[in-house]
């Protein structure tokens, strides 16, 4: 419905003169022409098109819309408006040498068709052509055979069209009186208040007519109205062209502006898809490097953890588990300097278990290694959360108890004895005798540094040694106490290795 209300609209405007509105109607009338698909729609459209273009004198153009029209002909409708389109237009491109039989073929499908407005259309263009190509006599019998029915149709244009060509064919075969009456004709017939071709015609030939015939004032005053027509037409007919030309230019600049926002709505998306992929890439690129981080944490994890686990493999003793010589020595002297920080007393148990090679000797390494850890076991048993305890080598164990004085140092000394003299053994190792001897000394005396505290408790242990073993002796190397705990004579194992043995336990450094 819109696109047949526009079809009307454009042939309203064209007989209205409004020419630039009407091309621009036109313009989107063939902008909806591919979505229509109502023949009769189509039809009408592409006539206005083909009629108006004809106007402008784009002839190739409407021949083309006319063909299209010719192709899909809608029930109820005749080729016959069709091919006068056709028809006009070729004959208007002025390029026709020959007269085409399909002129003849057109004039027959109208009359057939009833349409005798549209016969006469083309046979009006016969006659012009035959006047063109000199064949007046020939024209004046098909304008005059047909002049009846023109005149009954009462259609202005085609009216003073017929006129003022037997007007000029008149003129041609010299038969003045036959021209003057068909040139008034025309002038009479010719639409109001408009210029049109035939109009121009008809003045152009009474100013002739007038002048051949010598009234000179009658043929100037025809000769002006004729300058008046002609300029008239041919404004109109330039104004249609220019009207055309206007509205090609805006629709061509529309579409190159529609092109461009396409290219820059295009140049958008692809920014957008860009940025999209940026963004992705980004996030891509954020999951790679917190992978790669990952990867690195984990790597630094297992580092820290390998390099925890062989720092505490070199601080360990590995038969037994506890810190060995050098990590006992480095807590012990840490442990001893806050002792001094805070002028606390601090005590140093050496451990050194009796006639150890005895074991290893009668039993086997493996068992006296069993001898060790159950030692070690023992002891542990009777160490608090702050006590530094080692395996200072062999069979030499030794225990820092801060905030200790001399006298509980030898009291916990004692309650350890006793643990390892009372060790439980087991099955294979039946016959085992295991008791170990003990050396205290304490910061009591205000020396704090380890070296001494170490000699002083080796002295000790060596007194022990030489008090029969399995005994626990205090004191630093000069004030030559001995152990208040006397031995129980089933522990006792006496041996002359005490001072071999001690003798083992050497200063650090
Ligand atoms: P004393 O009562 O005088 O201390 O006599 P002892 O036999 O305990 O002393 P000695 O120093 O003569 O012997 C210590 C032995 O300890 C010698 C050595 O073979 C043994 N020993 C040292 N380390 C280990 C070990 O890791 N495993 C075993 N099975 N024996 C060890
Ligand atoms: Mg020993
Ligand atoms: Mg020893």
């Amino acid at each position: 419905m819109r696109f047949r209300a526009t079809a009307t609209l454009v042939d309203i405007l064209g007989i209205g003169h409004r020419y630039e509105e009407a091309f621009g109607r036109l313009s989107q009338l063939l902008d909806q022409l591919p979505q229509i698909t109502n023949k009769r729609a189509r039809f009408q459209g592409l006539g206005e098109a083909a009629q108006l273009l004809i106007a402008a004198g784009q002839y190739d153009l409407a021949s083309s819309y006319a063909e299209q029209m010719l192709d899909n002909i809608p029930a109820g409708e005749s080729a016959c408006k069709s091919m006068y389109f056709k028809l006009h237009a070729e004959f208007r491109s002025g390029r026709m040498q020959v007269l085409d039989p399909a002129f003849q073929t057109g004039v027959d499908t109208c009359v057939k068709s009833g349409e005798n407005l549209v016969a006469n259309a083309i046979r009006a263009d016969i006659a012009s052509f035959d006047i063109q190509q000199g064949r007046s006599a020939h024209a004046i019998a098909l304008l005059q055979t047909n002049y009846a029915y023109v005149l009954r149709d009462q259609y202005p244009s085609l009216t003073s069209q017929f006129d003022a060509l037997q007007a000029q064919a008149y003129w041609d075969q010299g038969e003045i009186t036959h021209a003057r009456k068909f040139a008034v004709a025309a002038v009479d017939s010719a639409i109001k208040s408009e210029y049109t071709e035939p109009l121009s015609m008809a003045y152009e030939l009474l100013f002739r007519i007038e002048k051949q015939q010598g009234n000179f004032r009658a043929a100037l005053a025809y000769h002006e109205k004729y300058l008046a027509a002609d300029k008239g037409y041919l404004n109109d007919v330039s104004a249609k062209t220019l009207a055309y030309q206007i509205v090609k230019q805006q629709v061509q600049a529309n579409k190159v502006e529609v092109d461009a926002l396409n290219k820059q709505n295009q140049i958008l998306q692809l920014q957008r898809a860009l940025d999209h992929k940026a963004v992705e890439a980004s996030r891509l690129y954020i999951i790679l490097l917190l992978t790669v981080l990952a990867s690195i944490g984990l790597l630094l994890y297992r580092l820290k953890r390998s390099q925890l686990r062989f720092m505490g493999l070199a601080r360990q003793d590995s038969l037994t588990g506890i810190s060995n010589r050098k990590h006992f020595v480095d807590e012990a002297e840490q442990a001893l300097r806050q002792a001094k920080r805070f002028t606390r007393c601090a005590s140093l148990i050496l451990i050194d278990l009796d006639h150890f090679k005895l074991v290893n000797d009668t039993h086997g390494h493996a068992v006296g290694d069993q001898v060790l850890k159950r030692a070690v076991v023992a002891c542990q048993k009777h160490l608090h959360a702050r006590d530094v305890f080692g395996r200072l080598g062999g069979e030499e164990f030794g225990i820092l108890i801060p905030h200790c004085e001399p006298e509980q140092a030898s009291d916990r000394a004692e309650q350890i004895r006793i643990a390892i003299a009372s060790t439980p053994l087991s099955e294979d190792m039946h016959g085992v005798m295991i008791s170990a001897s003990f050396g205290v000394a304490s910061t009591d005396s205000g020396n704090y540094e380890f070296l001494r505290l170490l000699a002083d408790a080796d002295h000790a242990l060596y007194r022990a040694k030489r008090n029969g073993r399995n005994c626990v002796v205090s004191g630093s190397v000069t004030d030559g106490l001995v152990s208040p705990y006397p031995m129980e004579s089933s522990e006792q194992t006496a041996s002359d290795k005490v001072l071999s043995a001690s003798a083992r336990i050497e200063p650090v450094n």
